[in-house]
């Protein structure tokens, strides 16, 4: 990566099939993708803190509608958005969290001031909402996160359920997440993830992502780790520290570790998943094992790169 820095993200390993969306909205994804990258760029390269930029990077997909997190988060089972995110700092092993919060716009801005403004690691739920309106965040009616097409994906699946063939619902109609990993001039590393969960979650339901170790982690000289898939499951493995672990214990390389956990771990369990990773030289991973992920990253020649599917985008590239 050029200056050492570097960054890369995802938007969720539940993408849909490329024929249920047009191609004029794939398109703009794809924008969102490379907007949230310039955005943590930027930083970067004005010899920011990689913490900023992972957090600049997931604020841009928060704010789209294309990724469930933030606006267009996916609808629990009452129909309500119940929101969660966290944020670690490689240097310090410093990080916070929030999760079941209703209120706050940008949750991954919540678990930023959970870590930076009060003793604890993790809020939960109105407490959460409480605390990131004292310092001063954006807060929105829950309504505000409510789009059309989570609208239909909750009515899709709550008929799938009454059919009697949840299990065939597709990894789009369940879920997604965004998440983002940075490398910055100094060699610190961060990564922080966000997400509505699933559609048709029960209500209080909380999953990896903001769960320190399984959904999100990050150790300067090893790795900044961000996972999307069924949460469950990246908790019962502490899917991220075991990418860590793999690469302090085992001298397991980054590619080596995050795909022994996408393709055998998760892969012998048939549970859809993927990452998006970055090691101290500011190298990024993203192995996904569904159809596909919305993934991104800057080459060390400045191009940005973004995907869905299997093709890779060129973006342009970054000054
Ligand atoms: N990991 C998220 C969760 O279980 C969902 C996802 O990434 O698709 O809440």
């Amino acid at each position: 990566m050029a200056n050492g820095h570097g960054i890369g993200l995802h938007g969720g390993c539940g993408t849909q099939a490329q024929a249920l969306m047009s191609e004029a909205e794939w398109a703009e994804a794809r924008t969102h993708l490379a907007d949230a990258l310039r955005a943590g760029w930027r930083i970067l390269a004005g010899g920011g803190r990689a913490l900023d930029a992972v957090e600049a990077a997931i604020v841009v997909m928060e704010d789209s509608v294309y990724f469930n997190a933030g606006y267009g988060a996916a609808l629990n089972a009452s129909g309500a958005h119940e929101l969660e995110a966290s944020i670690m700092d490689g240097a310090t092993l410093a990080c916070g969290a929030v999760a079941g919060t209703k209120r706050v716009k940008n949750p991954i801005r919540a678990a930023r001031a959970v870590m930076e403004k009060s003793p604890s690691v993790m809020m939960a739920t109105s407490t959460a909402d409480a605390f990131a309106e004292r310092c001063g965040l954006d807060m929105v009616a829950n309504s505000y996160f409510t789009t059309e097409r989570r609208v239909k994906a909750l009515a899709a699946l709550r008929q799938r359920a009454k059919d009697g063939n949840a299990a065939a619902a597709t990894e789009a109609d369940k879920h997604g997440t965004v998440g983002a990993v940075a490398c910055d001039a100094n060699g610190h590393l961060a990564a922080g993830t966000s997400t509505g969960g699933f559609n048709n979650k029960p209500v209080g339901r909380i999953g990896d992502s903001p769960i320190i170790g399984a959904g999100t982690y990050a150790r300067d000289g090893v790795c900044a780790i961000s996972g999307t898939g069924q949460g469950e499951l990246f908790i019962r493995h502490a899917a991220a520290y075991d990418v860590a672990a793999r690469m302090m214990y085992a001298r397991q390389s980054l590619t080596q570790a995050t795909d022994a956990l996408v393709h055998e771990t998760f892969g012998a369990l048939k549970v859809g998943a993927g990452v998006v990773a970055i090691d101290g030289t500011g190298r990024v991973v993203a192995p996904y094992n569904t159809l596909g992920m919305y993934r991104g990253w800057i080459m060390a020649d400045g191009r940005i790169v973004v995907a869905t599917h299997a093709e890779e985008h060129v973006m342009g590239t970054v000054g």
